[in-house]
């Protein structure tokens, strides 16, 4: 399995239905929305790898497995 975010190599882990969990080496432990996975591969949208992997390490602070879905997406322009 390959991250999400990064494309590097991540460890796919059993979720809710509707989410996709990923354990990265670099961008750590965090839990993805299906349809935000769609959405992106059908309009071609890369993440901002940098953005998003400061983005998960200040949320967890709050919850050690951040969610992601449209309105945390950090995009690459
Ligand atoms: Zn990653």
């Amino acid at each position: 399995m390959s991250c999400l975010i990064c494309a590097g190599q991540a460890e796919s882990v059993e979720c809710t239905s509707g989410w996709e969990e990923r354990h990265c080496s670099q961008c750590g432990c965090y839990r993805m929305s299906l349809a935000l996975i769609l959405v992106m591969m059908e309009e071609g949208q890369i993440f901002d790898t940098e953005r998003m992997r400061a983005w998960l390490v200040s949320r967890r602070e709050l919850m050690p497995i951040p969610t992601i879905d449209h309105s945390q997406a950090i995009l690459a322009l």
